[in-house]
């Protein structure tokens, strides 16, 4: 679970979730064994006091405590990192992934031995329509770029076996994209789907720059077509300067030269200028990530785990 800002929600979440699980126990008439890992992700307010209180009343919690904010990605990392259950479900804190669903997820994983079981949304009530169309267009582009074929409306609610997390672990790259990993390492999956529900309180932590930055995100780490483009763009270019170029040459040989290159001169300048520079800028999106990658840094820094376990 991993929590950035979330004191007004955790208590209420933590209450839902024992319900779930006491939910499951009565269906199977015996407790089953489990583990609550909460990551604070560098938060600001009292988040981080609120976890250890619950930690105090129940000894199943543990507290993964980031040095400081790195973002849900490193969060999701590090709890599959400390997870070492049979199945593993990932879920927000924020109260707006339908937790009902769990007892169903893990009755599929348990009877029909599912190795991931995903929630879709059926709808995009209650979304802003800008966010709803930017979404819509970014899931497109990807479909048209990569091999991953991301659906919609499919969150990062899901409960995976312990095989899917250690497959999601051998994925070492430094930039993050859950959602293309969770497709990317297979396995059998089924989709429960649930209807939108609101965030609890607080707000959410993605701005629209933020939500942009990580679409980029996506497109580039489970893609290369943007080189390709680059490439595609560049050729097309100087084929349409060299047929230029021939038009100017025959139009001068036959009709002479009377100074007046200016204009195409310029265009041809600015033309050229602007392939290079996205071209240039293509790659310097790829060439980051390799730097970044080649830094070998980790994820994110734990300041402090709190294993009240014995
Ligand atoms: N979150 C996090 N680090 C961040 C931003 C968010 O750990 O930098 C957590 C947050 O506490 C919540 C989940 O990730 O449990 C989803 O975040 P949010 O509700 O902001 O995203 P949204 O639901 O709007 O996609
Ligand atoms: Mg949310």
């Amino acid at each position: 679970m991993p929590c950035y800002n979330e004191s007004l929600n955790l208590d209420n979440f933590y209450l839902q979730i024992l319900n779930q699980i006491n939910i499951i126990n009565e269906q199977n008439s015996k407790q089953i064994n489990c583990e609550f890992i909460f990551i604070n992700d560098g938060s600001t307010d009292n988040t981080l006091e609120i976890l250890k209180a619950l930690a105090l009343k129940d000894n199943r919690i543990k507290i993964l405590n980031f040095s400081r904010n790195f973002g849900k990605e490193a969060a999701i990392l590090a709890g599959l990192q400390h997870s070492n259950a049979k199945a593993t479900i990932l879920i927000d804190a924020d109260l707006q992934d339908p937790v009902e669903l769990i007892p169903t997820m893990y009755k599929k994983f348990i009877t029909q031995s599912i190795d991931m079981v995903c929630v879709r949304r059926i709808d995009r009530k209650g979304e802003s329509k800008i966010r709803a169309f930017f979404s819509d267009m970014f899931y497109k582009i990807s479909r048209f770029m990569s091999e991953i074929y991301l659906q919609s409306g499919v969150r990062d609610f899901r409960l995976m076996s312990k095989e899917v997390v250690d497959a999601i672990l051998q994925l070492g790259e430094y930039h993050r994209f859950s959602k293309a990993i969770f497709e990317w390492v297979g396995y059998s999956k089924i989709y429960l789907e649930y209807e939108y529900i609101p965030r609890n309180a607080g707000s959410s932590g993605w701005s629209f720059w933020k939500l942009f930055k990580y679409g980029i995100e996506g497109l580039i780490s489970f893609s290369t077509m943007p080189l390709r483009l680059a490439f595609i763009l560049g050729f097309g270019a100087s084929f349409g300067a060299f047929i230029y170029m021939i038009i100017l040459i025959l139009d001068t040989l036959i009709y002479g030269n009377d100074v007046r290159g200016y204009p195409s001169l310029m265009c041809v300048v600015v033309f050229f200028s602007g392939v290079i520079l996205i071209v240039l800028g293509i790659i310097g999106e790829y060439i980051a990530r390799i730097y970044e990658q080649v830094k070998n840094r980790p994820n994110y820094i734990l300041k402090d785990e709190n294993e009240l376990q014995n």
